[in-house]
């Protein structure tokens, strides 16, 4: 498969980054220098900035000012414990899709009665520790999880709320891996099925139907999509409740997408404009709303530092072997992702004489011809110096793995010139820990 290559983005315009900048030099995010923190706690290393975090969520905010709306943060994207901590303490609500999920927000003391619970495959241990913490919805993605679901919360003597996410069948326009909103994907009840299955559930007695739900995939850098689906559903909210069922909610999923190289997705709070001002015009201007962002809200807050290992030049390609891999950044490996490149020292990228530059794949120690970071980029950079991957806060650490017995990165979180380790790096013990001999 042939992977999007560009030259890297000159250092000026780093995509999406507005919290990078160069003193003296030294690339800075916040006030930290990023030399001072791989150095301090080594690499690769997962660097994110407060207050890119905080600046995403407000463009939400503003985008809701004067409705009635919750964020619920999908903590998929990045699920470290003190990003969780600092979205909860923002008054978001999180979307989870797994138990584990579920202990994270416990763990990181989210409010519970602001979590809806999305996903395909809910177990039902899942939905009994779900239904025990009293989280707010259920996001029910087929009949016969309606089924299961009304058994178990039955056998509590609860009641679950629930909300189906329909399959608006709207193409998101974005890689085949993370659309999710179109007829042959596995998520979802068919928009044709959706009535029926909503008599279905309202008349199960251990089930309340609150909303509806859908979201149609991710990286999404188009309002089309997203205006089409708005109509679909609300389609839907008009057919549902004509037939006598009351929707409390309607939940427009996350997928806004972020600039990873030069894409130019709409910010948030002029997308909402224009959703807000279609549910206005279909008279639903008063609904609640949730929204499940993830992605928009972490990708261009983090970097990746990782160090270069060593420069190998041949006939075909020249390799920059560096410390980070796919157990990293699975991005790249899984769906040809591009992310920037950049070294922090200063003129390694734009040298004065262009002839400095090599074009190199930038690729990790895994034992994997897949195993690339990025291709085809120019830098000038010798073993020992560090780079960053940017575009690096969702999708990377959350996705990390052991493979080849790699310990999992450590992760900083700068606030202004603070910097606080918020994982420390995972060691051999730590990953031996759950195994035994025979
Ligand atoms: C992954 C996911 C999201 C978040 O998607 P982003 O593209 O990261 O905003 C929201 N809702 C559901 C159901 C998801 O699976």
């Amino acid at each position: 498969m042939t992977a999007p290559s560009a030259p890297n983005a000159p250092l000026a315009a780093l995509p999406g980054h507005p919290h990078l900048h160069r003193l003296d030099g030294q690339l800075f995010i916040e006030g930290c220098d990023l030399n001072d923190l791989a150095a301090r706690h080594g690499t690769p290393l997962f660097v994110y900035s407060k207050a890119a975090m905080r600046e995403a969520l407000a463009a939400y905010q503003r985008g809701f000012a004067g409705r009635k709306a919750q964020i619920c943060y999908a903590m998929k994207a990045n699920s470290s414990l003190a990003i969780l901590q600092f979205f909860a303490q923002e008054g978001c609500g999180f979307d989870i899709v797994s138990g584990g999920e579920l202990a994270r927000v416990q763990a990181a003391g989210g409010d519970l009665r602001k979590v809806i619970f999305s996903g395909v495959g809910k177990t039902r241990a899942e939905m009994r520790a779900a239904l025990e913490a009293d989280i707010a919805c259920f996001n029910v993605e087929s009949e016969a999880e309606l089924t299961v679901l009304n058994e178990v919360s039955l056998s509590l003597g609860r009641r679950a709320r629930v909300s189906l996410r329909v399959n608006p069948n709207v193409d998101a326009q974005t890689h085949p891996y993370i659309s999710t909103g179109l007829k042959d994907n596995k998520f979802g009840i068919a928009h044709e099925e959706a009535l029926a299955v909503y008599q279905r559930a309202a008349a199960l007695p251990g089930l309340q139907v609150v909303g509806i739900d859908c979201h149609i995939g991710s990286q999404i850098t188009e309002v089309a999509p997203y205006l089409e689906a708005m109509d679909r559903v609300l389609d839907l909210v008009d057919q549902i409740e004509a037939a006598g069922i009351a929707l409390h909610h309607i939940d427009f999923g996350g997928g806004l997408g972020i600039d990873y190289n030069g894409d130019t997705p709409p910010a948030a709070d002029q997308l909402w404009a224009l959703l807000l001002a279609k549910l206005d015009a279909r008279g639903h201007g008063q609904r609640q709303l949730m929204i499940e962002p993830g992605r928009s809200l972490v990708g261009n807050a983090g970097v990746c530092l990782t160090e270069v290992l060593y420069l190998k030049t041949g006939e075909q390609k020249n390799f920059c072997i560096v410390d980070a891999a796919m157990n990293d950044l699975p991005r790249p490996a899984m769906y040809q992702a591009f992310h920037g490149i950049v070294p922090l020292k200063e003129g390694s990228q734009e040298p004065s004489n262009p002839d400095d530059l090599t074009v190199y794949d930038v690729v990790g120690p895994v034992c994997e011809s897949g195993d690339w970071l990025g291709r085809d980029r120019a830098l000038q950079v010798a073993p020992g110096e560090v780079l960053a991957v940017l575009s690096a806060g969702a999708y990377c650490m959350s996705m990390a793995s052991n493979y080849n017995t790699r310990g999992r990165a450590a992760e900083v979180l700068v606030d202004g010139d603070q910097a606080r380790l918020i994982r420390r790096r995972e060691s051999s013990a730590d990953q031996l820990a759950l195994e035994s001999l025979l």
